[in-house]
């Protein structure tokens, strides 16, 4: 059970990484040098050969001997290849040259070389003209260095953007639409999020309105989710309603390696606006720049320039102007006060996990213009995606319709769209994985061990899937549950059914085979938190009764318990933790001992199939005639609130030794 689609989203801190750049000029610098050494000794290749200086006496005298085969006469010298060199390659040949003396009769020597049979008019060596010569070694490397340096500079600029001194005047990181096409139609669910952003909307259609009555205009509000659950959807859908431009940003955009570069930014971004305004401004992972100003670490010069920017800019613009400023976050506990005090962003939108209507709907908004099989059921398809955000989802669908096409369907049909479900939550079937027969029998009999217990118990979730196909997320094999409706209460006997189902794979191989794998470390995890939050939160141990032991430091997101307690009392909720764990363990062991024969059947099939259904499951167990009710009839129940109900499945990591 252990796939959480919500990825974790936090950005990267981008400024850590950048002090690449000076050594990316060195390197540039290395290059053009050794190229420019490259050139030149290619270069002197061509004007190969080697020269040797005669006196002129020698020169007539191998004329005589009729040894020479060409002259050329250049301004000073005459250059001189003899019968031997020129039997020679290229770039072998010696030449020899001899200064011209003065007052030489070149009509006479003409005659000679006549005489001998020497031609005279020919290039002895294609010699590189000086000019060429001067281009090759210092005009090409100056052009080459030259390119490269201007390369980088528009790199350079590039990142930096806004620019300072004007190296860079594109803005390349700010992304503008005049119209973003979106309206809250393509939004789904979020009913209260869009309830607080028609105050926005209705405000940039009308500020007078606002301004008459002397009302303080919102400057900013913060859009608070898990990555990808349509806050920046939503920001463009606030534009599109109110029909003005879009300007949008992520935070890590603005922490550049130049101190100052992120804050000139944010000063060209609120112009920008200005200039368009009514407009929206959405500055995406705020937390990047709007992180708690920490002075431990000396702070970081650049992200304090730039938040401090931020909020001079948010406190100078005219808010009648109509400029209002969205950003988003996933963790808005660690955002500088600052940043949320009255006049900044001092709203607060949740965006939250779709619930069961808000999954159909984002479906139905996603299939709007996909063509559908008569036999789709997206209400199936939403209930088996609890936990899922709109971003998976939208994911979901296009797997689904790409698969159609693949299969060269003319339409998507369920099957499509349950394949993709387990390829976005749980990874793509990895059917080429090889376990060997003991762990296939392990694993199986792990999985039925859950599935059983969950079967057997009333005040279970009924099991929709198991399988021992291996996903490329790590699990071997899962058991899933599907709850039949939403569900946001569990009373204590639904929560210890939980319990004992997730250590039902343990008992199940310790029972079957007497022993204990690495298999069941996420099952572990989850019974013990679950077990924990009973304990601690819930209220639901005899020993501390409706005394609360922890806190929750931040509500709206995956807030993680702090224990607020002595911390004797920590010890004796420990104590309580494994107690409660333990009854289950006997619970789910006994369960499964009783129904051994149930066990076997049911794993050898599972074995055979690897993937059973969970009508196949519950045949078997009412066909045995021992069985209590069918879990069935005990009505649909979601996993714990802190689970966030979803879809319950038994992974095992790969077996570690
Ligand atoms: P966030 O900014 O919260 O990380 P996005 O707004 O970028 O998430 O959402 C990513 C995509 O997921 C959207 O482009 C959209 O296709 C889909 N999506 C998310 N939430 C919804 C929703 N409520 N309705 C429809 N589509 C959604
Ligand atoms: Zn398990």
């Amino acid at each position: 059970m252990n796939h959480d689609p919500k990825k974790s989203g936090r950005p990267p801190d981008n400024h850590d990484g950048d002090n690449k750049q000076p050594r990316t000029i060195l390197m540039l610098i290395v290059a053009a040098l050794i190229f420019t050494i490259f050139i030149n000794s290619v270069y002197e290749g061509i004007a190969n050969a080697q020269y040797q200086e005669i006196t002129y006496d020698q020169f007539t005298e191998l004329l005589s001997q009729d040894q020479l085969a060409e002259v050329e006469f250049q301004s000073d010298r005459i250059l001189i290849l003899t019968k031997e060199e020129a039997a020679k390659n290229a770039r072998e040949q010696t030449i020899f040259y001899t200064g011209l003396i003065p007052n030489l009769d070149l009509n006479g020597l003409q005659q000679d070389l006549d005489g001998h049979d020497v031609q005279y008019s020919g290039h002895i060596v294609e010699q590189a003209s000086p000019i060429l010569s001067f281009i090759v070694s210092w005009v090409l490397p100056i052009a080459v260095m030259y390119l490269l340096f201007s390369l980088l500079m528009r790199t350079m600029s590039k990142r930096m953007g806004g620019g300072i001194g004007g190296i860079g005047q594109s803005n390349a990181k700010v992304y503008m639409e005049k119209q973003t096409g979106v309206t809250f139609q393509d939004v789904a669910g979020q009913d209260e999020a869009k309830e607080s952003l028609q105050e926005i909307i209705d405000f940039l259609h009308n500020p007078q309105k606002y301004a008459d009555i002397g009302a303080k205009l919102p400057k900013g509000a913060l859009l608070v989710g898990s990555p990808g659950t349509g806050k920046t959807l939503l920001a463009k859908a606030v534009a599109g309603e109110a029909n003005v431009p879009f300007f949008s940003i992520s935070g890590s955009g603005f922490v550049e390696m130049f101190v100052g570069v992120g804050a000139s930014r944010v000063r060209d971004l609120f112009q920008q606006a200005a200039k368009m305004a009514p407009a929206i401004i959405f500055i995406d992972e705020i937390d990047a720049i709007g992180k708690t100003r920490d002075t431990r670490l000396g702070g970081n010069d650049e992200r304090e320039q730039t938040l401090n920017q931020l909020l001079a800019e948010m406190d100078g613009f005219d808010p009648s102007k109509g400029v209002i400023v969205l950003a988003a976050t996933n963790r808005p506990e660690v955002l500088d006060k600052a940043l949320l005090r009255p006049g900044r962003f001092d709203r607060r939108i949740i965006v939250d996990r779709p619930n069961l209507s808000g999954r159909y709907q984002t479906l139905l908004v996603h299939t709007r213009n996909i063509k559908l099989a008569e036999d789709v059921d997206l209400h199936k398809i939403a209930a088996a995606t609890a936990g899922a955000v709109g971003a998976d989802l939208a994911n979901l669908v296009n797997e689904a319709a790409l698969r159609a096409v693949r299969l060269g369907r003319q339409a998507v049909n369920q099957q499509d769209l349950l394949v993709s479900f387990e390829t976005v939550i749980a990874g793509t079937e990895k059917k080429g994985t090889v376990l060997t027969e003991t762990e296939k029998r392990i694993v199986a009999y792990h999985e039925v061990g859950h599935a059983l217990v969950a079967a057997l118990e009333k005040h279970s979730q009924p099991v929709s899937k198991i399988t021992i196909v291996p996903h490329t997320s790590g699990a071997l094999g899962y058991t899933m549950q599907m709850p039949e409706e939403e569900k946001y209460l569990n009373s204590k006997q639904e929560l210890e059914t939980e319990l004992d189902t997730l250590v039902g794979g343990r008992a199940a191989e310790q029972l079957v085979f007497g022993i204990q794998t690495t298999g069941a470390a996420n099952d572990i995890e989850r019974a013990t938190d679950l077990a924990r939050n009973m304990v601690t939160q819930y209220g639901m141990s005899d020993q501390f009764g409706l005394m609360a032991l922890t806190t929750v430091a931040n509500e709206y997101l995956d807030g993680r318990a702090m224990m607020n307690c002595a911390d004797t009392t920590a010890a004796l909720a420990d104590q309580e933790v494994k107690t409660l764990l333990q009854q289950s363990y006997d619970r789910a062991r006994k369960l499964l001992g009783e129904h051994r024969a149930l066990l076997d059947e049911i794993a050898l099939f599972l074995l055979q199939k690897e993937t059973i259904t969970g009508d196949e499951l519950m045949a078997f167990v009412n066909a045995d005639k021992q069985t209590l009710p069918p879990a069935g009839e005990a009505g649909g129940e979601a996993a714990g609130p802190s689970a966030g109900g979803t879809a319950g499945e038994a992974p095992e990591p790969p077996a570690a030794p």
